[in-house]
């Protein structure tokens, strides 16, 4: 169990504010929602959009030794088989007889040991009704083509990893790729989650960002070790503080792993640190079962020294959903505002994944402001997504994009029908300067661009 973290627990009020503002809403809410799944809104797609973005450019378009790919989420059943998935992606549940539910066998509010008569259910609180514990396995089924029969089972994808695995020689042969090369992949994945919660951390479809570097065997713990640090100072540099990032080591390894670790980011209250990127050495575990179960040789041919091997894979697999809630967490904060009896909530994102980079407001509706802040907004949203609003007061418009981490206000004044410059006021700071409104879209995408 985690211990409490020393940063508050701020989940109830970045539901409200998701849902308030736009972020993330229940799936099918008007129906009464769906267990576990979330819907992104027009500031979460944009927010989620730059996670996975930042994700693609780092890993994919920077380098010229990762390869980008887009598996489908259904796949040939054996090859679940051959990934252990279909024999051991399982948790232990029991089921109570008497009020239906389901449970996990290690769930911390079940009294006594379950399929003991001492036993008692935690939701109707009956003695003896819950049953042992049996395996479930996680796989979500459905059935390919028009008849529902065994034969035709298959299964939506529970990581993407596999998709990556399969086609490791039609990326090496088609892109000539040498070890150490890398495959990368963002796309959804399903988990029947018994126990899902805390909001988008764990649900039943997520977005996974992974990456499969394949290395010559010998050299696998260099590779590991560079792709620890690597992911690191990627979470860091997406801005989430560094006293809220660790790393930590596995003590018990799957069978087939050679080492573990996970990134983990603390989520305050009683959440604390909790894994958002697990990096696994996977030793040749995938390429030789795949090889194994498909009867086709998955080997590495090195031609210089005529000889043939299965790699061995060091893997990263991050969530885009977990690490957008990360972020959330992370950025939001209240605080007092001096002079101002009103206190504001800000979402402190950093600027480049922040889902709005600015709000543009006329001043007061009239004395033709409001015409120039059009201008401005129509050609600022060319270079990036820009939020006119020109209702209220200016204090609460501002107000207003402070909670949805907007950095930067424009503001067009009685001045700026003078001579042409406006303000930019700075979300952290407070501080306001005057620019020339047409050297705002450089001012802007140079503090809104990483380099
Ligand atoms: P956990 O122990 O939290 O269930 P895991 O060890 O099973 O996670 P992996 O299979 O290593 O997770 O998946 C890699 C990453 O995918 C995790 O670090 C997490 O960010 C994300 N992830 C996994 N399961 C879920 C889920 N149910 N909902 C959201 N994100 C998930």
């Amino acid at each position: 169990m985690p211990s409490v973290s020393a940063h508050p627990d701020v989940m109830e009020k970045l539901v409200s504010l998701a849902k308030r503002r736009g972020f993330i809403f229940q799936s099918s809410e008007i129906y009464g929602g769906t267990g576990s799944v979330w819907d992104y809104g027009p500031l979460g797609v944009e927010l989620k959009k730059n996670v996975k973005d930042r994700w693609w450019h780092a890993m994919v378009r920077a380098r010229d030794d990762i390869e980008g790919l887009d598996a489908a989420i259904l796949m040939h059943p054996r090859v679940w088989e051959a990934s252990g998935h279909v024999a051991g992606f399982t948790d232990p549940l029991v089921d109570c007889r008497n009020c239906k539910r389901r449970f996990r066998a290690d769930d911390p509010a079940i009294k006594g040991t379950p399929g003991a008569p001492d036993a008692q259910c935690p939701v109707c609180g009956s003695k003896g009704t819950l049953s042992e514990p049996r395996l479930f396995n996680l796989m979500f089924k459905t059935f390919m083509g028009p008849v529902e029969e065994s034969a035709s089972v298959v299964y939506l994808r529970p990581e993407t990893a596999q998709g990556i695995f399969v086609n490791f020689l039609n990326v090496q042969q088609s892109t000539r790729q040498k070890i150490p090369f890398g495959i990368a992949q963002i796309g959804k994945a399903f988990r029947n989650e018994i126990t899902p919660g805390n909001f988008i951390f764990r649900t039943r479809e997520f977005e996974q960002m992974e990456m499969q570097f394949f290395v010559e065997p010998g050299t696998d713990e260099e590779h590991f070790e560079y792709w620890k640090a690597q992911r690191m100072e990627w979470h860091r540099a997406l801005g989430l503080s560094p006293e809220r990032l660790r790393y930590k080591p596995h003590e018990q390894l799957a069978h087939y792993a050679r080492a573990a670790a996970d990134i983990e980011f603390d989520f305050g209250g009683s959440l604390g640190f909790q894994e958002i990127e697990g990096i696994h050495n996977r030793s040749d575990f995938d390429l030789g079962r795949h090889q194994e179960y498909s009867g086709k040789k998955l080997e590495f041919f090195d031609q210089p020294n005529n000889r043939r091997f299965i790699p061995y894979v060091i893997e990263t697999s991050v969530g885009a959903d977990r690490t957008t809630l990360a972020l959330l967490v992370n950025a939001y904060r209240e605080e007092e505002v001096p002079g101002e009896s009103e206190g504001r909530t800000v979402l402190g994102l950093a600027p480049s994944i922040a889902p709005i980079k600015a709000g543009v407001f006329p001043l007061v509706k009239k004395d033709g402001m409001p015409e120039i802040a059009q201008r401005i907004a129509d050609d600022l949203r060319r270079a990036f997504p820009v939020f006119y609003d020109d209702g209220g007061a200016i204090g609460r418009r501002y107000r207003r994009q402070d909670e949805v981490g907007t950095p930067f206000g424009i503001t067009v004044d009685g001045q700026s029908t003078q001579d042409g410059t406006v303000t930019v006021r700075d979300r952290d700071t407070l501080q306001q300067v005057r620019v020339a409104a047409d050297q705002l879209r450089g001012y802007i995408t140079e503090r809104v661009t990483v380099t």
